[in-house]
């Protein structure tokens, strides 16, 4: 990862070159944003130009060993922390062994991503991840140890949140008194659930959102077709992250599947609706949002055409099916299915049961088709 691949926030970036040119690097630094935005690609960004050999004027080089490793997170002196199943310490080195290489895999696929895609890539959805006491004393031996290249050591904690008060305490001395040429990057996108005894001992770097016009160029730069960018980028509030799964979804004929739920509502399939209600939940909440983000635009897009005017639409096939889809269900039908699905969304923001949820909304939406 490097600067130029993460779009916008210059003022940040050029912060943080600065600091290291006046020879100002602070040892433990926390960098700090919102889940889904580019939290994680800096401190990456930044530990490959704080390591590089060859360094550009406002970034790393991406091509020398030490940027090499650091892309693929397997610099010997770059130390990965990150929330985990919890091990007993005979375990302890097996939990590293099947956890860290999906974690870079996760890392190098998806750095905007989450806690909950980690855990899906890691195969631990239903579990307690958190960095462990265990976690917490290979920190004080991986600072213990000498750096194996003979330049910095880097230790990089993601989600200090999920340290425990036990394994956060074990290492306040290392974070006070780090050892020469260590510096600690602690990734949070929770800066509110950290102990102040963290927060006081390392430097502050907020990671703002990106705007809607960042997010939308992006997206098209990478390919995605410009509506599809515009819209994901309005719903996507300033994650990037948020945004690139949008993107993904919207790729795999997300309207196909909305148009045979539809179908199943129409007739009344309820061995059906239960089984999407199931799938629903095991989504994953982002997923679940974009998935009604989705549902609403498509509808809203529908009313649109009901009302005569041309609605947009990503490809000629979902245009033919909003245009038929209003056409069968009118203006009226539309608005409440409308309002049930922003009264659904509002349910799954304030955590209601996904399953239960999308089985009433189901239920709800069948009822006005039918009425
Ligand atoms: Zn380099």
């Amino acid at each position: 990862m490097q600067f130029s691949d993460i779009p916008g926030l210059h003022e940040l970036k050029n912060q943080l070159i600065g600091a290291h040119k006046r020879g100002k690097i602070a040892h433990a630094q926390l960098f700090s944003g919102r889940e889904n935005t580019a939290v994680l690609p800096m401190a990456l960004a930044y530990a490959s130009f704080l390591m590089c050999t060859n360094k550009q004027e406002n970034d790393s080089c991406g091509k020398c060993p030490n940027c090499v490793r650091i892309k693929k997170l397997v610099h010997p002196d770059v130390h990965l922390h990150f929330p985990k199943v919890s091990a007993t310490e005979n375990r302890y080195e097996k939990v590293i062994a099947d956890a860290l290489p999906r974690f870079r895999e996760f890392v190098q696929e998806t750095p905007f991503g989450d806690l909950e895609l980690w855990a899906r890539k890691y195969g631990q959805e239903n579990k307690n991840l958190l960095i462990s006491r265990e976690d917490s004393r290979q920190m004080l031996k991986n600072v213990s140890m000498r750096s194996v290249e003979g330049g910095y050591k880097l230790l990089l904690i993601w989600m200090p949140e999920l340290m425990n008060a036990s394994s956060a305490n074990a290492i306040l001395k290392i974070l006070e008194e780090p050892p020469e040429k260590t510096i600690y990057l602690l990734v949070t996108y929770n800066y509110e659930n950290l102990l102040a005894t963290i927060t006081s001992r390392t430097q502050l770097v907020t990671i703002p959102p990106h705007s809607e016009n960042e997010i939308a160029n992006y997206l098209t730069s990478g390919g995605s077709e410009e509506t599809k960018a515009v819209q994901s980028a309005k719903l996507a509030e300033g994650k990037l992250g948020v945004a690139l799964q949008m993107v993904e979804v919207g790729e795999s004929h997300e309207y196909e599947e909305f148009q045979k739920w539809m179908l199943d509502c129409w007739n009344r399939n309820l061995t059906s609706l239960v089984h999407r209600s199931e799938d629903f939940a095991k989504s994953g909440k982002n997923a679940q949002k974009t998935t009604c983000n989705f549902s609403i635009s498509l509808i809203r897009n529908a009313v649109i055409h009901a009302s005569g005017q041309e609605a947009p639409a990503q490809s000629e096939p979902e245009r033919i099916f909003i245009g038929k889809f209003a056409d069968k269900i009118g203006a009226n039908k539309l608005e409440k299915i409308y309002s049930l699905l922003n009264e659904a969304l509002i349910h799954l923001e304030r955590n209601s049961n996904p399953r239960i949820t999308h089985l009433n909304l189901s239920l709800d939406i069948l009822r006005v088709l039918n009425s």
